[in-house]
């Protein structure tokens, strides 16, 4: 496996790459992977011929007093799962290397950010939008892989790649979830002892919305509720958002039709944790 830090290098890569035919699936991630980003990888795998990932802490998505410094970074261990999984490249760009200076573009978001952690976190889809447009330019690959996970985020790269006519097509993979239902997550690694029990109030919570969808509920404020009263039985978890959504414009539902994108942001301790799903009304 290739351990490329400069654009040139990757995009000299990407060159023979089409001189011989071969398509890539690109995985972008922050490092510090677990099996979520794993399974990104493996999907990859049955999609092209090569998997690329990126390894790259974007200063540009974190905000004033957020994790940016002490985000978890281990590259050599994301090498090695990433060589296990079989991926033929991984980029690792420094900060310099993707930003040599103060990018001037910016990327705007004016209605899918408003909503669920676009609410909370001024100018995280912005960095997030630019870094993946960045990351689209330079790998330039044919399919590129998003957790439903971050299900505000893939929604919002595939509005970028459909309003900016990326030539790439985007798969969205379902969450990958610890025994217990917690959503993997680098940020996991902030857990202390008592709080990795406390962060299952999440998932518990969504399955909570769940039952009440497929129980009768369809009103978006009653389903909120659910889930907040499921989220207040448990210690330590301090909700930040809950809501009932429609998947694709990501607005408050009132009534609940087809489907509901239920998502819930909440502090366990002091760690930001996220989680969603989305239920299907049954018929
Ligand atoms: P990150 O490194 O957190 O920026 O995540 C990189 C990619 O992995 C994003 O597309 C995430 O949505 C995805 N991802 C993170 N956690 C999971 C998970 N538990 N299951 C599936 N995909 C995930």
């Amino acid at each position: 496996m290739l351990v490329i830090t400069t654009v040139a290098g990757v995009r000299a890569r990407r060159q023979e790459l089409w001189r011989q035919g071969l398509r890539v699936a690109f995985v972008p991630t922050m490092g510090a992977l677990h099996e979520g980003h794993l399974a990104l990888v493996r999907r990859g795998r049955e999609l092209a011929d090569e998997v690329w990932a990126s390894v790259f802490v974007n200063p540009t998505q974190f905000g004033p007093g957020e994790d940016f410094e002490r985000y978890p970074r281990n590259l050599e261990r994301d090498v090695e799962l990433l060589s296990r999984e079989g991926a033929a490249l991984v980029f690792a760009p420094s900060v310099k290397e993707m930003y040599p200076h103060p990018p001037e573009v910016r990327i705007s978001l004016p209605t899918l950010s408003q909503h669920l952690c676009g609410a909370h976190r001024p100018g995280h889809f912005s960095g997030v939008a630019l870094v993946v447009a960045k990351l689209f330019n330079i790998v330039q690959p044919e399919v590129a892989l998003f957790g439903a996970k971050d299900f505000q985020q893939a929604v919002i790269i595939q509005r970028l790649v459909e309003d900016l006519n990326f030539p790439v097509r985007i798969e969205v993979i379902p969450t990958v979830r610890e025994a217990d239902g917690l959503a993997m997550s680098s940020r996991n690694a902030y857990l202390q002892e008592g709080e990795r029990r406390q962060a299952q109030a999440l998932w518990q919570a969504l399955q909570a919305g769940r039952e009440a969808v497929l129980g009768g509920e369809r009103s978006g404020r009653e389903l909120e509720k659910v889930m907040l009263n499921a989220l207040r039985r448990h210690q330590g978890v301090y909700p930040q958002y809950v809501a009932a959504v429609d998947p694709h414009t990501l607005e408050p539902v009132d009534r609940v039709a087809d489907r509901v994108l239920l998502a819930i942001a909440a502090l366990v301790g002091t760690t930001r944790l996220i989680d969603n799903l989305v239920v299907e009304v049954p018929r």
